[in-house]
């Protein structure tokens, strides 16, 4: 509730709308115990008395009515009717939109229809006609305005129930067996409720107004019972010779809507679950950076990571995601990252290209060069030319990172196109080669192909080879077989060897399975808790590895044709990195630990190989 407040009135046109309003509100409430005039006596020596006389504040009107009594008790009316018809039309618009979206079929046939009739005539005119049959009156009118205002909300909701009745949770609640109506209260009013509130604070300003439109035209509210519309209504004859007639009416009911739609406006803002998380700012487009410090030291090979931080400062919390993290990728190198899952290996990989949203990203400290060049804080353009054409990435899941409504071929050269100012003749016979490449059967036909008619390892090797579009000298793989099975994943593996060894191709390749790191990769970082604890040549850190970590990590592994041996886990849980302990951040796991472990800082000692323990398990 609190963080709905904040975000409302960072909007300062919302706050304001609501300050405004309030007032109103408060005004209208308190009306019966303010000292006023009654406001329906006449007095006719005292027509039309200009606002400030004697007595009266505002005037009064041409029956000689207190002008401020009459707007007070008809502010008060006309707000109770707005706010009623609004909640009127929303419910009940929003239950049929709800039902008809719901069930479908011919129910929704038969409702929407009937919709649609009352959308086919005139708004107003059909809230004259509804006037007309059940008579002048103040009630008829609210019941004209709700019934005229019910088709938006249906039409509305309907849609979005539509969207949200096939969604996985709903079908995941049928398979838990619950009934339509329960599934109806439980899954899909509450994903309603925000929109119908949006809805109905964005139209009661509207629904005031046609109150006092009705009102206006003789068919609300009866003399000499006062509101907005009617005060309106009375005053036109007077309109020259006594303006403030109504102009005081006039500007209440602009007041009242003003506020209202601008409260709506924010209201709207404050509950969109996409705004609130991001905050109401876009991701911008290459980290933000934060350095106190710039490194000095120049390093040499292909990419340098030195010492780099990444963060993720959410409120208050800060989230140390990668901690003096540095890394070494030559040409044509295999450099296998690996972790368990929330070890900070993907931020690693994200960082060295700018690439983790911000806000909550900061990389506060290290650097990642590129052939010499610092990448961090680097300016926009630079990055922008280096992404996909230096350094290319695949992900985990192809089917989130390839359109799904391009065909395949034409998203491989759009990414040709670029970085190089080719034909689309050419773009597509070096896409339909890029297929081949990466062995795609039937490659000029394939690209025809939509993402969604292909089989994930396809996908896979579709995003591999939008990853070798522009020649890059460096790929940087985050888990890409981890959603594949093992024959599909082996397929890859193979094919990503082959690459690298005919292009040579640098590859950093993430992954949490050592299984994999034992097929490709040249050298392997180990990392725990946004730190790397453990670094070496593939061959020696497998056969005899120094941190109690990586023993347990390589343990994990299942040896086929190796006997029956209980499969290793590592108990516990790997650290939040928002509070992570001081010493060694696997001590708490570690069946090796000692006081020791768990103070000061701990630091990578070594050369070829080194490790993070002060007990390790062999000495390197
Ligand atoms: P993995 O090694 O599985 O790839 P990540 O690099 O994705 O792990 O995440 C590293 C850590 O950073 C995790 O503990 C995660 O909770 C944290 N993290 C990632 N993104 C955010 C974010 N937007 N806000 C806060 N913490 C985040
Ligand atoms: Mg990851």
């Amino acid at each position: 509730m609190s963080l709905f407040l904040r975000l409302l009135f960072r909007n300062r046109l919302a706050g304001f709308g609501a300050v405004v309003l309030g007032i109103i509100v408060v005004l209208a409430l308190l009306t019966p115990l303010l000292p006023l005039q009654p406001p329906n006596e006449t007095n006719t020596a005292n027509r039309f008395l200009r606002p400030l006389s004697e007595g009266h504040l505002l005037g009064t009107d041409h029956l000689g009515r207190d002008l401020l009594s009459r707007l007070l008790w008809g502010t008060r009316l006309s707000l109770a009717m707005g706010f009623a018809a609004a909640l009127v039309a929303g419910l009940i618009g929003a239950a049929i939109g709800v039902i008809a979206g719901f069930f479908g079929g011919r129910t929704d046939n038969v409702t929407m229809r009937g919709i649609d009739m009352l959308m086919a005539f005139p708004y107003i005119l059909l809230a004259l006609a509804i006037v007309a049959v059940l008579g002048p009156g103040l009630f008829n009118a609210l019941v004209a305005v709700a019934v005229v205002n019910i088709p938006f909300f249906a039409r509305n909701i309907r849609g979005v129930t539509v969207g949200i009745a096939h969604r996985e949770f709903v079908d995941a609640a049928r398979l838990a067996g619950m009934g339509n109506t329960r599934i109806l209260l439980t899954e899909i009013v509450p994903n309603i409720v925000p929109v119908v509130v949006i809805a109905m604070s964005t139209t009661i300003g509207w629904m005031i107004l046609e109150t006092a439109g009705l009102s206006f035209l003789g068919l609300g509210s009866q003399p000499p019972q006062a509101d907005l519309g009617s005060m309106l209504g009375e005053a036109r004859a007077a309109m020259i010779t006594a303006p403030h007639t109504s102009i005081v009416p006039g500007v209440m009911i602009l007041l009242i809507v003003m506020s209202v739609n601008l409260l709506g406006d924010g209201i709207r803002d404050a509950l969109d679950p996409r705004l609130r998380s991001g905050a109401l700012s876009r991701p911008m487009a290459a980290t933000r950076v934060e350095r106190k410090q710039r490194p000095t030291a120049q390093g040499e090979g292909l990419l340098r990571i030195e010492a780099l931080e990444t963060q993720f400062h959410v409120g208050p919390r800060i989230y140390r995601a990668v901690n003096e993290v540095s890394l070494e990728l030559n040409p044509g190198e295999c450099l296998g990252l690996i972790g368990e899952s929330g070890s900070g290996k993907s931020v690693t990989a994200l960082s060295v290209m700018g690439l983790v949203a911000s806000p909550p990203g900061v990389i506060t400290g290290g650097a990642v060069r590129l052939e010499g060049q610092d990448l961090i804080g680097a300016p926009y353009e630079v990055l922008r030319s280096l992404r996909g054409r230096k350094v290319a990435y695949i992900f985990q899941d192809p089917l989130s990172t390839l359109h799904p409504l391009y065909r395949i071929g034409d998203q491989l050269i759009e990414a040709i196109r670029v970085h190089e100012p080719v034909s689309h003749v050419e773009a597509h016979s070096r896409a339909v080669k890029l297929l081949d490449d990466v062995r795609i059967p039937n490659a000029v036909e394939r690209a025809r192909a939509y993402p969604h008619e292909l089989s994930g390892g396809m996908r896979q090797r579709v995003g591999i080879a939008m990853a070798l579009a522009n020649d890059p000298d460096i790929i940087i793989a985050d888990e890409p077989t981890t959603a594949l099975d093992v024959t599909v994943q082996a397929q890859v593996l193979a094919l990503l060897d082959e690459l690298r060894r005919s292009r040579g191709l640098a590859i950093l390749f993430i992954t949490h399975d050592f299984g994999v790191v034992a097929q490709l990769c040249d050298r392997v970082a180990v990392m725990y808790g946004g730190r790397i604890v453990e670094t070496g040549p593939t061959a020696g850190v497998l056969a005899a590895p120094a941190h109690p970590y990586s023993k347990r990590l390589i343990a994990c592994v299942p040896e086929l044709g190796g006997g029956r041996r209980a499969l290793a886990a590592i108990p516990g849980l790997p650290p939040a990195v928002d509070d992570l302990p001081p010493g060694c951040a696997f001590a708490p796991r570690c069946d090796k630990a000692k006081p020791g472990c768990r103070q000061g800082n701990i630091s990578l000692t070594g050369a070829l190989r080194q490790v993070r323990c002060l007990f390790p398990e062999v000495t390197p």
